[in-house]
């Protein structure tokens, strides 16, 4: 497994096999089984299994949070080299956004609802980091996980308004035993918040935003940003709760499959 820091670095190494499919799986790491069904599912579908790991500054709208963002990159490469990952794209801040980096790609009303409205600017950041992460490794496919919907929805949009030439691959959210989605930030909650954070699936699988909002309101301890319907595809019930300083975000599927 190959590890790039530079883009001209990972521009040379995929220039070789350019002839073969390309699979993209970005990620923040702090790897987990999430993380993991994606990469398997871009194992099995592609020659070239590319992995980003970069904790992308301008996705975090605030500077506690993304300085309290686990790291954990030794691992990660562990987990990647096991994964049978070819090659991972680990860059700098600075190698991704340059002194002068001045141009963002929005998805302007996607972008500004639900998590959008809470973290103003975030689906610029995401939107911006992985169009540029698909310019660098020009995958055939990527693939994103179902536990963030309205990110599939804001790539989804992305790739059909710029006709961007990968194809979206969309895997469902993998759980805990006991149902938490798994999510890196999951490692920041206490045990008393972990217990407590069972909540939002548990609300979420009410299927009902109202009956939601009354389970999550009625349970101490934790703070509710929202939860409501939306009509991405497919339609997926979507919450946010806080639990201290640490934010969770959930859904559930409503009709058909994620794709
Ligand atoms: P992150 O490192 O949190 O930016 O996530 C990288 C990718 O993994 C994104 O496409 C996420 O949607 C996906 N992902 C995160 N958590 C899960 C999960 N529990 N199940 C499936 N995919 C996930």
């Amino acid at each position: 497994m190959k590890v790039c820091r530079t883009i001209v670095e990972t521009r040379a190494a995929l220039s070789e096999r350019r002839d073969e499919p390309v699979g993209l799986v970005p990620t923040m790491g702090a790897l987990h089984g999430g993380h993991l069904s994606l990469l398997r599912a871009a194992r099995a579908e592609s020659r070239v299994v590319v992995m980003s790991l970069f904790v992308n500054p301008a996705q975090f709208g605030d500077r506690r949070d993304l300085a309290s963002y686990p790291r954990e990159e030794a691992r990660d490469l562990e987990l990647a080299e096991a994964e049978d990952v070819d090659l991972v794209f680990a860059p700098s801040a600075e190698e991704m956004y340059p002194p002068g980096f001045q141009t963002w790609v929005e998805v302007t009303e996607l972008g500004s609802i639900l998590e959008g409205e809470f973290r103003p600017g975030h689906f610029r950041g995401v939107a911006t980091v992985v169009l540029k992460l698909f310019e660098i490794v020009r995958p055939d496919r990527a693939y994103f996980g179902q536990k963030d919907a309205q990110q599939v929805e804001v790539i989804r949009t992305l790739i059909r308004d710029l006709a961007l030439d990968v194809e979206l691959r969309v895997l469902p959210t993998v759980r805990d035993g006991d149902g938490l989605a798994l999510s890196s930030r999951n490692s920041l909650l206490t045990p008393e918040q972990r217990a407590l954070a069972l909540a939002l699936p548990r609300a979420l699988a009410t299927r009902d935003r109202d009956a939601a909002l009354a389970l999550l309101r009625s349970t101490d301890g934790l703070e509710v940003d929202y939860v409501e319907r939306a009509d991405f595809d497919p339609p997926v019930l979507a919450g946010a709760v806080r639990l201290g300083s640490t934010r969770l975000i959930d859904n559930v599927v409503l009709e058909g499959e994620p794709r």
